[in-house]
């Protein structure tokens, strides 16, 4: 059946949340075997500099193409790994593999400043965690700064003690933490404060329909606010028209990212694609006069 599907897309079983205990039954031995047979690769996403247009990081994102079943997105196969207790094997293979990524392209003289690592927050629970991140980082010989990992509002809600630990001890190890889809989760302001973060990513409902839906903006402008306030950068993800660009330009948010620039790419597909993208400041480091 899944195959009679239009091309490789994921149909046979029922939408993300709803499937059902049998169809978690299959993904969930279906993954595993995929974390095995390294089934699942990572795809790129550029992030803009919103000031310069300069490419400033790329954030990885977990894909899977199971042979048969076609492709399962992230959103259906990542709550079936946090329920059947692969979300950590996961989580280490895309730090691991992001790492590796950026020292390879650096090797090919392809500079990517930081990879940000989506990170469930079961992950958070494992005391293992701040460790994991360091002996990556020494195996890759990376600098903190250049890896940034992203958590949701349900890690800030977690209020266990493993969970602050592990909080603290990434940032005391200089690696940045962006709170992934700001605004649509259900923690207090309060609590964001608490939290050393370097980055709020703004979700991109916030940002849709910017023209007709007002009160959606003002939540972006707002968190743009707070973001400036507490002294960290603000991403906005899901920038898909100029227009939206040029709004959140003017709003005074650091980082872009969406299918305006790019939709995630492959390690192989991303040098292409820098290549060939017009960031202005390439244009402005072209047009340098030659000193004498
Ligand atoms: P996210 O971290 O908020 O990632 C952004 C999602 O928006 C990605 O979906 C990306 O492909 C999509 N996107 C980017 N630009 C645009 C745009 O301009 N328009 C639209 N409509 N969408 C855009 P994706 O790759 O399907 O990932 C969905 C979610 O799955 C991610 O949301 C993240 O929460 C989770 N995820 C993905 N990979 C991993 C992983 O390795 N580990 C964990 N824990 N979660 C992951
Ligand atoms: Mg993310
Ligand atoms: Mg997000
Ligand atoms: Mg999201």
């Amino acid at each position: 059946q899944a195959k009679k599907q239009a091309r490789g897309s994921f149909r046979f079983f029922g939408k993300g949340a709803n499937s059902s205990v049998r169809e978690r039954l299959v993904i969930g031995s279906a993954l595993r075997e995929a974390l095995q047979k390294k089934q699942l690769y990572l795809a790129y996403q550029p992030q803009i500099c919103a000031l310069s247009g300069a490419l400033c990081g790329v954030e990885a994102l977990s894909r899977w193409h199971h042979p048969t079943l076609g492709v399962i997105p992230p959103s259906t196969f990542i709550p079936i790994a946090e329920e059947t207790g692969q979300i950590e094997a996961i989580g280490l293979w895309s730090l691991e593999k992001s790492c590796e990524q950026i020292t390879i392209w650096e090797q090919n003289a392809i500079y990517v400043p930081i990879v940000s690592v989506n990170m469930s927050a079961v992950h958070f629970g494992s005391l293992d965690l701040p460790e994991q991140i360091v002996c990556i980082l020494k195996k890759y010989n990376l600098a903190p700064h250049r890896l940034t990992i992203e958590i949701t509002e349900s890690v800030m809600m977690r209020q266990d003690p493993e969970t602050t630990a592990n909080l603290t001890a990434i940032r005391n190890i200089g690696v940045g933490l962006s709170m992934d889809d700001f605004g649509t989760g259900f923690s207090s302001l309060s609590r964001l404060a608490q939290i050393p973060l370097t980055e709020i990513k703004i979700d991109r409902s916030f940002i849709e329909d910017f023209e007709n839906n007002i009160s959606s903006l003002v939540v972006a402008e707002a968190a743009i606010n707070i973001g400036k306030r507490l002294g960290i950068k603000v991403v906005t993800e899901g920038v898909e028209h100029k227009e939206q660009e040029i709004k959140l330009q003017e709003l005074g948010c650091d980082i872009l990212q969406g299918y305006l620039y790019s939709k995630p790419l492959t390690a192989q597909d991303f040098p292409r694609w820098l290549a060939a993208f017009p960031s202005r400041w390439q244009h402005s480091r072209a047009h340098t006069p030659p000193t004498n």
